[in-house]
């Protein structure tokens, strides 16, 4: 069975980003880039289902830049058999990078997609589920739990209030949630192993897809900065407090 993951290049979780000054969006000079966590998770999952004899081989797929064969190399050395990188630097929309994995998924014919359930950058949380529905798949997402048996997928999904449990017959996509796992660290001979794993490049060109994007960022703008809070000397001027000026209780 062969599991396609797909990865991409996001800025670092812990970089404070900063936003352009013209407000056209965030400024990514200079800043640490890595894997998306949830697309490390994915890569951990589908990494386990081969160590378990369940999988038979690794694909990792990126959409983006020359530097995102980076992030395919660390997918590579978390375990990952070999990388795909579709080169563009074109902006791509998430309704791109489902019309690109959808070209990519033609090509290999994967049992399973997984992905993450949302990129920390755009947080849109639309690529998986655009895909399956251009790949005609059944789809499985927030994954907190994940077990192939008899061609099917069996996933508890995380939901508001609980666990649902759902399974999905293969070829199937998901996407991960936080809980799946917790990926492993990479070693220094993984990662040396990984600079010889086989990575190709391609691009929307030669895929055949159109990655103009659809919508349009009008504005970026940074949260409200919070008011500073205030000490109150006594539990009876907290209540006061909450009674007349917040008006909670
Ligand atoms: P999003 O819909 O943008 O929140 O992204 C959800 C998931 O789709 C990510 O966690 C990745 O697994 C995948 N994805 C999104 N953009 C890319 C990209 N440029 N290259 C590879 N995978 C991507």
């Amino acid at each position: 069975m062969k599991i396609l993951v797909a990865v991409k290049r996001v800025v670092d979780y812990n970089v404070k980003v900063r936003v352009k000054s013209d407000g056209t969006g965030v400024d990514i000079g200079n800043v640490k880039m890595s894997m998306n966590p949830f697309d490390e998770i994915a890569v951990e999952a589908a990494v386990r289902l081969k160590e378990a004899g369940i999988a038979t081989e690794v694909i990792a797929v990126s959409c983006g830049p020359a530097q995102a064969q980076e992030t395919l190399r660390t997918a590579l050395a978390i375990g990952a058999d070999r990388g795909i990188l579709v080169q563009s630097d074109d902006e791509l929309q998430p309704l791109a990078v489902a019309k690109l994995l959808h070209a990519v998924v033609k090509q290999e014919s994967p049992s399973l997609v997984i992905v993450g359930k949302q990129a920390i950058d755009d947080d849109s949380n639309q690529t998986g589920q655009m895909l399956a529905a251009l790949a005609d798949m059944p789809q499985a997402t927030f994954a907190s739990t994940l077990v192939i048996a008899d061609g099917e997928a069996t996933v508890a999904r995380e939901v508001d209030g609980g666990l649902e449990t759902v399974a999905v017959k293969l070829p199937a996509v998901i996407t991960t949630d936080l809980r799946l796992n917790e990926p492993r660290y990479v070693t220094l001979p993984s990662i040396m192993k990984a600079k010889k794993k086989p990575l190709d490049t391609l691009t929307p060109a030669t895929l055949g897809v159109d990655v103009a994007p659809r919508l349009a960022t009008v504005k970026v703008a940074e949260p409200a900065a919070r008011a500073a809070g205030i000490k109150v000397p006594d539990v009876a001027t907290l209540v006061a407090k909450l009674k007349q000026e917040a008006k909670v209780i």
